[in-house]
């Protein structure tokens, strides 16, 4: 992992140093330029207190915050049978994993789809699950919980990008899936090239909202579908050249193993 250096604080620093005191928020650079993008996102997405209480340690097993080894032990025993119980209904989904692992896309897609379909992108909803904001509303349209369905599919605001993408990524529906079923539906009906096109769409919508949210600005449907087709055909010119190689090479390996009939 490639983490980059940090510029801005001295070894022992503390969170305090990372919150602008007079306007009770979070200094924005600093977060963004010392922690990776998805991790700087969580942070900046975590309210602030406006009161001036110190720090405190908070146990969520108890509804006093105080620890006690009582509901440790039901907090374990509860996450187990969560687990078994998630066992038990879900399956495997080996052929999405073998999919995205196959599709010849950048890494960087790669593993953005594989976070995807594991829920593990940071939106308002997975933050309103795991406490860190209050409301799990979709910051753009503000209809509907933003899911990564939502944010990658059914949101009003990436309709339009849809729309203009390939004839059966369009007609492609869904209703409120969990998004590796809906990835899984995917690739049932979609060919490879036409995968490629959605998860290098969708990263795009995702880079895109992110941008909404902490820069303020909301790339239109058409510059994001050209930087989106710019990248799929030097994808393509890449996949091209690799072909033109190794035909090259067949057709070298084919005429040293040639030899022409002694001389009589
Ligand atoms: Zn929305």
């Amino acid at each position: 992992m490639v983490r980059s250096p940090i510029k801005f604080l001295s070894f022992e620093a503390t969170v305090a140093e990372l919150i602008d005191h007079s306007t009770k928020s979070w200094k924005r650079d600093p977060v963004q330029e010392i922690f990776e993008e998805e991790k700087a996102l969580v942070i900046l997405q975590t309210p602030i207190s406006s009161l001036n209480s110190k720090d405190k340690l908070i146990w969520h097993g108890t509804k006093n915050g105080s620890f006690s080894v009582k509901s440790a032990y039901h907090m374990e025993k509860a996450t187990k049978m969560e687990g078994r119980g998630q066992a038990s209904t879900s399956k495997s989904f080996k052929e999405v994993w073998k999919k995205i692992w196959q599709l010849h896309i950048p890494p960087i897609d790669k593993m953005f789809i594989w976070r995807a379909c594991q829920e593990s992108l940071p939106t308002q909803l997975n933050l309103f699950k795991t406490k860190i904001v209050k409301v799990p509303l979709c910051p753009i349209c503000s209809r509907e919980e933003e899911s990564i369905l939502h944010t990658l599919w059914n949101c009003e605001v990436v309709k339009d990008v849809w729309g203009q993408c390939s004839m059966r990524l369009q007609k492609s529906t869904c209703s409120q899936l969990p998004m590796v079923l809906f990835f899984e539906n995917m690739i049932k009906v979609l060919n490879d090239s036409e995968m490629q096109e959605f998860v290098m769409v969708a990263r795009q919508l995702w880079l895109r909202r992110n941008s909404f949210i902490f820069k303020n600005k909301f790339l239109p449907p058409n510059c994001l579908l050209r930087e989106t087709s710019l990248r799929l055909q030097l994808l393509k010119e890449e996949e091209d050249k690799i072909q033109t190689q190794k035909k090259g090479q067949q057709t070298k390996n084919s005429a040293e193993k040639w030899q022409s009939p002694p001389a009589n």
